[in-house]
């Protein structure tokens, strides 16, 4: 099926895509990799009168280290991200995540903000974004404000950012040397959305658990924090019987509905394999 009619805008800079935005309203939408707004133009489900294309603004694609943070542009693409060093020594988590997204020409073009702005629950970045408390960047014509992961996401497809304002990046804090991070995922084939993931961030001081985050994707209408879980292994020494106790206390973390492909039963227990997988080589993990 062909799209309907749009009209289109080629921005050349951030203000000049930020003032169409404004002008237009719920009427745009902006276009970044358009790999997951193309196909739901052409299934009818989306259909904006006007399409914004923000991919060619400079200033959007960088990865840079700024202090305790990675400040990671958002028009940075998944190909970008898996290629870079920094982010797979200072971002572990993401780095890990990155493999699971989708498949290598999706990746070519697909990009950071637009996998966070259209926050699908069965997505890769949400997740990992709320493990490490990430910090998203929205700009419009009244100037710039920070959103926290935790207020970000606000449901099925709903995020924080307003009308009239573009995800323009994300900051992510600088893994330090006590941290331990895991990101496992079951999909039916390899680089299909997720039935089941989890992101895990573990922080160890003298061989105990001193902080512990740990989220779900494909497990609600966003990314789920996993609260209870994390709090079963904090002072523990994450040994086996830790981590039973936090998969036994899942049960109050999770409530997934079910989906073509598993039973909310299924998925519990999906979940539970999967974040004992996680958490188990964390234990000695240097
Ligand atoms: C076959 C297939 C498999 C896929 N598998 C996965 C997968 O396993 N995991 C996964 O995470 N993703 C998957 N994707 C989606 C892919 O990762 C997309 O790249 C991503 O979701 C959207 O990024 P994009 O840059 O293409 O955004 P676009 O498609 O251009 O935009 C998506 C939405 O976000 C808005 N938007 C884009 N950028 C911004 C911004 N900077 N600020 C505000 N709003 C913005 C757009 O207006 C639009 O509503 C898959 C896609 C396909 C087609």
């Amino acid at each position: 099926m062909k799209s309907p009619d749009f009209d289109y805008f080629r921005a050349s800079s951030l203000q000049e895509a930020l003032t169409c935005l404004q002008a237009h309203g719920a009427n745009a939408q902006l276009l970044a990799g358009g790999q997951s707004l193309l196909a739901m133009m052409n299934l009818r489900m989306a259909s904006p009168q006007i399409l914004i294309d923000i991919s060619r603004i400079p200033g959007l694609s960088q990865i840079e280290r700024q202090g305790s943070v990675m400040r990671i542009g958002a028009l940075v693409t998944h190909r970008q991200l898996l290629d870079s060093a920094e982010v797979a020594t200072c971002v572990p988590l993401l780095a890990q995540a990155v493999p699971y997204v989708a498949h290598l020409a999706i990746r070519n073009a697909g990009t950071l903000g637009g996998s966070l702005a259209l926050a699908d629950p069965a997505a890769e970045y949400p997740s990992v974004a709320l493990a490490l408390q990430a910090t998203m960047i929205a700009t419009s014509l009244r100037g710039e404000r920070r959103i926290a992961a935790a207020d970000y996401f606000q449901g099925l497809y709903q995020t924080a950012l307003a009308e009239d304002e573009i995800l323009t990046a994300v900051e992510f804090p600088i893994a330090t040397p006590g941290q331990r991070f895991s990101f496992q995922e079951l999909a039916r084939r390899r680089g299909d959305y997720a039935m089941v993931g989890v992101a895990c961030a573990i922080t160890m001081s003298d061989d105990r658990v001193s902080d512990a985050r740990i989220t779900f994707l494909a497990m609600g209408d966003g990314p789920v924090l996993a609260s209870h879980a994390m709090k079963a292994l904090v002072g523990t020494s994450l040994d086996a019987a830790a981590i039973q106790a936090s998969q036994q206390a899942l049960s109050h973390d999770l409530a997934p509905a079910g989906d073509l492909q598993a039973t909310p039963e299924t998925k519990c227990h999906l979940a539970r394999v999967l974040m004992g997988r996680a958490l188990a080589p964390l234990r000695s993990a240097a």
